[in-house]
């Protein structure tokens, strides 16, 4: 399978390694017409190396995810973890527990590394944050919170090479293939990744679904200023969409919007990812899905090398966060609170459609048996993700009402119903 093959069969995710590794700077990242990124070839400077076809993950997934010796769904792990940021402003400012902050200002204030590859907000553009070696605590504050889109992340590894000692690196499963891809191929970049941190990934969702939740709330696109998916302030952890304006107004979403609207806006290659708990990094991190946390919620942390848990255990020491171990989490317990069983069946029907219609699928999945059974609505989720990707539908500027009709809908009957049950007594 070539580079050519992933882009023309929807299965690039956009992580960027291939645009970040090409000795002759012949890729590039660029917008699709379903809202999303993926890489684009130059003919004319492309050698012909086929680098990029080496290191991408969705060809060749890294060989420590393969190789047997770890739970495709929940991978190993030494210790677990409810985390938060000692330091108020970064609990706040944190999308859970404000853990993954605290590492980063622990990496860098301690000097163990010089520099962060990590998200940031974008002041130019609040709907699209973008990637960058984070080197200077003047940066910290930019750190962006749990962010539902792509981001190329791996495209700054052509950077690398700038930055004299070692390096932390912040992100979603699949750019932590890439760069494992990448750094098995290149023992320069080997040598300088100290740290992976891996957040959990449910999925992105296009480009336009935060412009959708922007527009539902009479707010205009180009009137934003800043953009979060979940703002703590209302409804706690699992807080609600927030706008900011440029004439300083603050708009809200209820988070109910955002869960309707996500599977119109899912990328196909997101359906195809097996690894939702980041099970290649040496810390994995999400929400505290299934734990009784109080009023709090702590950054749920998997500790899963010798060197993230030793870590952990030094910024407790230094009393950087208050960590309570939670020593009975078990695979099952994971499976179960992340439903895990639910996304493999997930990959595994949606894999199954994409082979129905003659598409290639990523190679976890290349060996998948052609009998699967295939519910209707995959088959529909399917058609309309390929029309999207292929650009015979576009989604930007869905009319508001249309994402939310079926859940008006389905609401309206609900209270129906109820009305009818206690009109009859039944
Ligand atoms: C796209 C996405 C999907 C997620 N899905 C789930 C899920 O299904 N279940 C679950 O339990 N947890 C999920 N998480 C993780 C969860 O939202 C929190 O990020 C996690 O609990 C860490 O919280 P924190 O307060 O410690 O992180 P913070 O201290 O707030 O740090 C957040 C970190 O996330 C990075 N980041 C933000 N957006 C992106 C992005 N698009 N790509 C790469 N890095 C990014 C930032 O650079 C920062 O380093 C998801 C996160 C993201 C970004
Ligand atoms: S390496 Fe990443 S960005 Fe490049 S084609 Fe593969 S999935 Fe897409
Ligand atoms: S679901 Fe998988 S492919 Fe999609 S963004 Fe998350 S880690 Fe990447």
């Amino acid at each position: 399978m070539t580079l050519a093959d992933i882009i023309t069969n929807h299965l690039c995710t956009g992580c960027g390694t291939c645009a970040g590794v090409c000795p002759s700077s012949a890729i590039s990242m660029v917008p699709t017409p379903d809202g999303f990124i993926r890489a684009d070839i130059d003919p004319s400077l492309c050698k012909t190396c086929d680098l990029c076809a080496e290191i991408c993950p969705q060809i060749h997934p890294p060989k420590t995810l393969m190789d047997g010796t770890k739970s495709p769904l929940t991978g190993t792990f030494q210790s677990t973890w409810l985390a938060s940021a000692k330091d108020s402003k970064d609990r706040e400012e944190g999308q859970t527990g404000g853990f993954v902050r605290t590492v980063v200002r622990y990496l860098l204030e301690s000097q163990r590394v010089d520099a962060v590859l990590t998200v940031i907000d974008n002041p130019a553009d609040p709907l699209r944050p973008q990637a960058l070696w984070l080197k200077s605590m003047n940066d910290l504050p930019r750190l962006a919170k749990s962010k539902y889109c792509p981001v190329s992340l791996n495209s700054l590894l052509k950077n690398i090479k700038t930055i004299n000692g070692d390096v932390a690196v912040t992100g979603l499963g699949c750019h932590l293939h890439g760069l494992i891809n990448a750094a098995d191929r290149f023992p320069d970049i080997k040598r300088k990744i100290a740290f992976k941190i891996g957040l959990f990934c449910d999925r992105i969702l296009s480009f336009y679904a935060a412009e959708f939740l922007v527009r539902s709330a009479g707010v205009s696109v180009s009137n934003v200023s800043g953009f979060e998916y979940r703002h703590k302030g209302r409804h706690g952890g699992y807080g609600d969409p927030k706008i900011q304006t440029r004439d300083g107004n603050d708009f809200w979403v209820p988070n109910s919007r955002r869960i309707a609207i996500r599977e119109l806006f899912t990328p196909l290659a997101c359906r195809l990812c097996v690894d939702k708990l980041n099970i290649l990094a040496d810390i994995s991190c999400g929400d505290p899905h299934g734990m009784d946390t109080g009023n709090r919620t702590p950054t749920f942390v998997l500790a899963r090398t010798a060197a993230g848990e030793d870590l952990i255990n030094e910024m407790i020491t230094l009393d950087l966060i208050s960590c309570k171990k939670t020593p009975n989490i078990t695979p099952d317990n994971l499976t179960k609170w992340h439903k895990l069983d639910q996304r493999l069946n997930r990959c595994l029907t949606y894999g199954a459609a994409l082979k129905e219609k003659g598409y290639l699928l990523p190679y976890h999945l290349q060996h998948l048996s052609p009998d699967t059974i295939l519910p209707r609505h995959v088959k529909r989720r399917t058609r309309m993700a390929l029309w999207c990707a292929e650009g015979k539908i576009n989604l930007k500027n869905i009319p508001v009402w249309i994402p939310l009709l079926p859940g008006k809908i389905s609401h309206a009957v609900g209270v129906l119903k109820r009305a009818i049950r206690k009109c009859f007594r039944i």
